[in-house]
């Protein structure tokens, strides 16, 4: 008998974190934090076996310090990326929620605490317990990211946040794996992204084409992920380029690890033939000519992005084009639906054109259903979305046993 407790990101994208009971033993899949709002899933219970970290993005990790914080001396197993990820991603958050007036849910010493238990556990090495043996394989979703693969009285799957297409940057989601229990993310459950390499390729044209004509081309960035694809897609351009922001700290620790990323000799040249913005007079000179900049972040509700809107918001020639997803309330988001740019010190229709581009880290629609449907689990567990119980409507129509359950539930299989 295998026991699921969904702390939190069930029904939801945000605070991701499943409490597996297989008995004697408990294991916690991911600890995470709603990263706009900082609410936290359910306590686990303590003691737990070991905790498994799919990967360092905040809505999976960002409530683990607080589990060391009360007292837990469990290990947390992640990829050695993941490690090094998470670290300048806590760390970052704790300055974030300071920023925002908000204490934060943990402290430095806490993080400290977190990596003391720290185990790295790479792509398809295993860990075994009593109870059940562990194995991390790559999810295609951001450098080290992983799906968990569970060995137990049944072999359970869980994906973590996940992408099958192909990226400049990374291989690709590995498909070979076999589970009777999938839980799955199903973030995008109701839409398929646009095809990866011919977006790619209009990407790249709308930058010459603007770089040529002597505009500049803004592209915010999420600093883990995001950065280090679009350093890969402008390098090949030939065009001078910069990059600023946590973006650069973030590109240094995943080439660190050359198992994390497709091509390390190609992101390396991507890298090094980046001009890195330093000091603020690096920023004058990086707007005093055509190019292109890539700077945090991602959905401009901070970083230094927001110092480049303010000088080139009025420059019909420049171009602002959004590449990731941009979640409500965020400047990003204000700025699609008004077309306002609403910032700290600036609220303008801008001149400079602004676009968006679906570059998403997510698997779209149909690729989580081919996936099923090779995998073909005894069981499907749609986890990671807002949309479950419309989705697992219609996935049972087909035949599938599903469940989507709401935060707080909990299911015996
Ligand atoms: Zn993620
Ligand atoms: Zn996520």
């Amino acid at each position: 008998m295998v026991k699921f407790w969904f702390l939190g990101g069930a029904d939801e994208v945000g605070r991701e974190a499943i409490y597996l009971d297989l008995g004697q033993e408990k294991f916690l899949l991911d600890y995470g934090v709603n990263v706009q709002t900082m609410s936290h899933p359910i306590e686990a219970p303590l003691p737990l076996k070991a905790i498994f970290l799919s990967h360092a993005h905040l809505d999976h990790s960002g409530h683990l310090p607080c589990l060391y914080r009360r007292g837990c001396g469990a290990r947390t197993f992640a990829t050695p990326t993941t490690f090094d990820l998470s670290l300048i991603l806590l760390k970052d958050s704790i300055k974030v929620q300071r920023k925002k007036g908000m204490i934060p849910h943990y402290s430095y010493q806490d993080i400290d605490k977190l990596f003391e238990h720290a185990s790295p556990l790479y792509y398809r090495q295993k860990v075994g317990f009593d109870q059940a043996t562990f194995e991390f394989r790559d999810a295609g979703h951001i450098p080290g990211s992983a799906s968990i693969l569970i060995h137990a009285e049944k072999k359970i799957l869980f994906t973590g946040d996940i992408k099958f297409e192909p990226t400049r940057l990374l291989n690709g989601a590995d498909q070979d794996l076999e589970a009777d229990i999938l839980i799955t993310e199903a973030t995008y459950s109701y839409k398929n992204h646009p095809e990866r390499e011919s977006l790619t390729q209009k990407l790249q044209e709308e930058i010459r084409t603007a770089v040529e004509a002597g505009g500049i081309v803004l592209l915010p960035c999420f600093a883990v992920g995001r950065t280090q694809e679009m350093l890969v897609i402008v390098e090949e351009l030939g065009l001078p380029y910069w990059v600023d922001g946590m973006g650069i700290h973030a590109t240094q620790a995943i080439l660190r690890h050359p198992e994390s990323h497709k091509d390390p000799v190609r992101l390396q040249r991507a890298f090094d033939s980046a001009r890195k913005i330093r000091k603020a007079k690096d920023r004058l000179e990086a707007i005093s000519k055509p190019g292109v900049i890539l700077a945090s972040a991602g959905m401009l509700q901070g970083g230094p992005i927001q110092w480049y809107l303010k000088r080139l918001h009025d420059r019909e020639d420049c171009l602002l084009i959004l590449n990731g997803y941009q979640i409500e309330g965020t400047p990003g988001r204000i700025l699609l639906e008004t077309g306002r740019i609403q910032i700290p010190g600036l609220d303008v229709k801008p001149k400079m054109r602004v676009e968006f581009m679906d570059f998403s880290q997510h698997c779209g629609r149909d690729n989580l259903i081919s996936f099923m449907e090779k995998l073909n689990p005894e069981t499907i567990i749609l986890v990671h979305g807002d949309r479950n119980h419309e989705f697992r409507e219609e996935l049972a129509e087909k035949g599938w046993k599903v469940f989507s359950p709401k935060n707080g539930d909990k299911l015996e299989l």
